[in-house]
């Protein structure tokens, strides 16, 4: 039984869990793929965690993942500064999410002439001081780098706002358009399908976000799957442009996509 692909990238935030619940049927989906030897990457834009605090959650509720499954905006990052050549970066990020960015120096003081200003989530830390100290960097020269810009993502308690207004906002007072290394960066996908070993049209991107999951994944020559879990809204689909490859109840409809157990999508 052959699926119309041959590899997958899964989100995780919302696709394979919600806060401390796992989405009905992901747990042992993801078995099943593990079973069958199908390459798959996890791919995220959550920058509130570091690495290896996604990959404890993801274990502790019951997916058979290693760290190195995922991938994160935060080793996008360290690499496009080490391309360009920069060291001294300001880190307006979680303070947990260091641990993935320890390659950079980073410089505390709010304002400081530095080569690049690094954004991701911050939640409630994003306040007029924090951001107003990135201003004055970005006025001092510094590159804007955006970890991702999702607008807003889903916690157990409802939709909060996620690291994109606040680049926006910087984008706005400063004049610098950020980078984004994180979803929908092409190079972002490209480099996860690199490790698959495949190329992009055997690829399947399964996203609960339209516009970073499923429109980054058609840009970068993937298929873009919606699932109908986690940020999902019906209003925001039949509004928005972006035509997904197909639209999937949840992960749980994952295994046919490349082939296993029923052909409803082959
Ligand atoms: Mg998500």
């Amino acid at each position: 039984m052959s699926g119309r692909w041959d590899g997958l990238l899964l989100d995780i935030d919302g696709v394979l869990h919600v806060g401390d619940e796992a989405i009905p049927g992901a747990v042992d989906t993801l078995a099943k793929l593990r079973a069958a030897g199908v390459p798959l990457r996890l791919v995220t834009n959550t920058t509130s965690r570091p690495r290896a605090a996604v990959t404890d959650r993801l274990q502790r509720l019951g997916f058979d993942v290693e760290t190195d499954d995922l991938l994160t905006p935060a080793a996008m990052a360290v690499r496009l500064c080490r391309e360009r050549g920069y060291e001294r970066v300001a880190l307006i990020t979680a303070h947990a999410l260091k641990q993935d960015l320890s390659e950079l120096e980073a410089v505390v003081s709010p304002g400081s002439a530095v080569d690049a200003v690094i954004v991701g989530d911050l939640g409630p830390g994003f306040s007029y001081g924090v951001l107003n100290g990135a201003f004055r960097s970005l006025l001092r020269g510094a590159d804007l780098i955006a970890l991702q810009r999702n607008r807003y993502w889903r916690r157990p308690e409802g939709l909060v706002l996620d690291a994109g207004p606040f680049i926006a906002a910087l984008e706005y007072g400063s004049g610098v358009t950020a980078t984004v290394v994180g979803k929908p960066s092409p190079a972002f996908f490209l480099a996860a399908v690199d490790e698959l070993g495949l190329t992009a049209d055997k690829v399947a991107m399964i996203g609960d976000d339209l516009e970073a999951d499923v429109g980054g994944a058609l840009d970068a020559g993937l298929a873009g799957i919606l699932v109908q879990t986690g940020k999902f809204r019906a209003d925001e689909l039949d509004d928005s442009p972006i035509d997904p490859t197909l639209v999937i109840e949840s992960v749980a409809d994952a295994p046919a996509l490349v082939g296993i157990s029923g052909n409803a999508y082959t």
